[in-house]
């Protein structure tokens, strides 16, 4: 029998590698190499706060359509005439939405709950029950400011994954010296499955949920992945309402349309940041972006400005993918063309697929076209260790978060494949953001050129300070001063953003305490 003793002694089991543990080995590996203050480190390895909740609606009925095989036994139903087209709202997955008043002064002809619509299609009407969802808030650091990150909506989503993506806001936050910290959450939901109404009462319940954790000075969130600035105008409608200073209160989300105290700018910010990051990439190496070739990964809100704003700098988009297929073309795709085609209302998927002016190529093969410069742009974790001994490319600028696994990083470096990491690349969305907070509070308006110019300063600032650090060359310039931040060696850029990040989190807690 194991003795109190020998119990003691027993080795302590190996932690789980979890998406988590796999992002937090760059923060290990920097605090090691700047001896991050201990008390500073038990503060920053998990969360300060971890929400989880459920939200509940009420779905509406839905038509689903039959397969040709199963449609055979309906062969002789006829067809339903639809007088009010405006209430049938067809999703991105086949399925349409049937709002009470779709079928309004129509001849309509059910048989064993199944209709056939004027496109010829046999459906199947279910109708609409009430769902639970999970939401999340994490809430990671605010020793810099109030928390803020944005909100995801996709379906898959994990308490270790918004732990993971909230840390990280909380090293671009610092990177970026704006004055927040991190936090990042979402709903495990496929937003293209339901419909817009579906999604108003879903993200109001959200916030109805969420209102108690969060304020324009606590914690602000921000669209991601799966959510846009009609989510936001919810949102903040949901916080604010019967608010008797609801004016005061605009800053509890960023990214907002402008029309209603959004920023200029802040639309394209993340594309814009990862852009200014390639130009300056170039510019130190006395190069240009014109004439330059990339392939990105992810045509949404990031990918395509981010494309639009390279092919505006005179770069040549060779490849492109989304959730649903892959695009190539090797004398360059018209990225203007291609986001009009995206956006066609016709267009139910959003996709780039079936873009008349590229062939359609596998996914796998997107990692194998040769070009200068690779863009992630879509989920994390895409760039395995694998992919990376393919890739033809010669920098990543990670536009997604975390889209390159730890194995592949080693990969890359042994390669010499350089790399604009994601904490510094995608930082120009939540500068904006702050841009966004600071005019909702001070009741101003900025111009876009304004918006962009300091943008542009602040991006190139602190990537020229990552650039010195991982080259450990400290100086100071006009634009920008990185001698406190070097460590006496060199080291790799992924590794020399952390550093900045968590030197200046790290001054926080040294020269204001902890509080008891
Ligand atoms: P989005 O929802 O607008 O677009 C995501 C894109 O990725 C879509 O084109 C989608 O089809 C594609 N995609 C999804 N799964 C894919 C897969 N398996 N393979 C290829 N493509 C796939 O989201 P977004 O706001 O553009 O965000 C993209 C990334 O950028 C995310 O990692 C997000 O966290 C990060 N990011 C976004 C912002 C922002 O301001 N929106 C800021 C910083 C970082």
């Amino acid at each position: 029998m194991a003795s109190e003793e020998n119990f003691m002694r027993a080795p302590a089991p190996t932690p789980k590698r979890t998406v988590y543990t796999e992002a937090m080995e760059i923060f290990h590996r920097a605090a090691d190499l700047i001896r991050l203050d201990k008390r500073v480190r038990l503060e920053l390895e998990e969360p300060d706060y971890e929400h989880i909740f459920y939200v509940t609606a009420k779905l509406k009925d839905r038509l689903i359509p039959l397969s040709p095989e199963k449609a055979k036994q309906f062969s002789d139903l006829p067809e339903t005439q639809v007088r009010n087209k405006e209430g049938l709202e067809a999703l991105a997955n086949g399925n349409i939405i049937l709002n009470g008043r779709a079928l309004l002064g129509s001849d309509v002809a059910i048989r064993q709950g199944h209709l056939r619509l004027p496109d010829g299609k046999v459906y199947q009407l279910v109708p609409g029950e009430s769902q639970r969802f999970k939401a999340y808030r994490v809430q990671h650091n605010q020793a810099r400011g109030p928390y803020k990150g944005g909100l995801r909506y996709h379906r898959e989503v994990s308490l270790d994954l918004f732990k993971a993506l909230a840390a990280e806001m909380t090293w671009k936050t610092a990177i970026s010296e704006v004055p927040f910290g991190g936090g990042k959450g979402g709903i495990q939901i496929d937003p293209r499955e339901y419909g817009r109404e579906e999604l108003e009462a879903i993200t109001l319940r959200f916030m109805y949920r969420l209102k108690s954790l969060i304020g324009p000075n606590i914690d602000i969130p921000a669209p991601d992945v799966g959510t846009n600035p009609e989510i936001m105008a919810l949102l903040y409608r949901q916080f604010s309402d019967g608010e008797r200073e609801r004016h005061n209160l605009r800053g509890i989300v960023t990214g907002k349309d402008v029309r209603i105290g959004g920023s200029e700018g802040r639309g394209k910010a993340t594309g814009q940041g990862v852009a200014f990051c390639i130009e300056d990439y170039y510019a130190d190496r006395g190069e240009s972006v014109k004439g330059k070739t990339f392939v990105l990964q992810g045509f949404g809100n990031v990918g395509s400005h981010a494309a639009n704003i390279l092919a505006g700098m005179g770069a040549r988009l060779l490849a492109v993918n989304d959730a649903d297929g892959t695009i190539y073309n090797g004398d360059g795709i018209d990225v203007q063309a291609l986001s009009a085609y995206v956006q066609d209302p016709k267009n139910l998927k959003r996709s780039v697929l079936g873009f008349p002016g590229a062939q359609k190529i596998e996914k796998k093969d997107l990692w194998d076209v040769q070009a200068d410069i690779l863009v992630p742009a879509a989920l994390g974790g895409e760039i395995t260790a694998d992919i990376a001994e393919r890739l033809k490319v010669k920098l990543i600028a990670e536009g997604a978060n975390g889209p390159t696994t730890p194995e592949a990083d080693r990969v890359l470096q042994k390669r010499g494949i350089e790399l604009i990491p994601d904490i510094i690349a995608n930082a120009g969305g939540v500068t904006v953001s702050y841009y966004e907070w600071i005019q909702n509070k001070r009741m101003e308006r900025w111009s876009e050129a304004e918006v962009d110019q300091r943008l542009e300063r602040a991006m190139k600032r602190n990537y020229r300070i990552i650039r010195d650090i991982s080259r450990n060359q400290p100086r100071k310039t006009d634009m920008h001063d990185s001698r406190q931040y070097c460590i006496g060696e060199t080291v790799d850029t992924r590794c020399a953003a952390m550093i900045l990040a968590l030197k200046r989190i790290e001054a926080h807690y040294l020269l204001e305490g902890f509080s008891q």
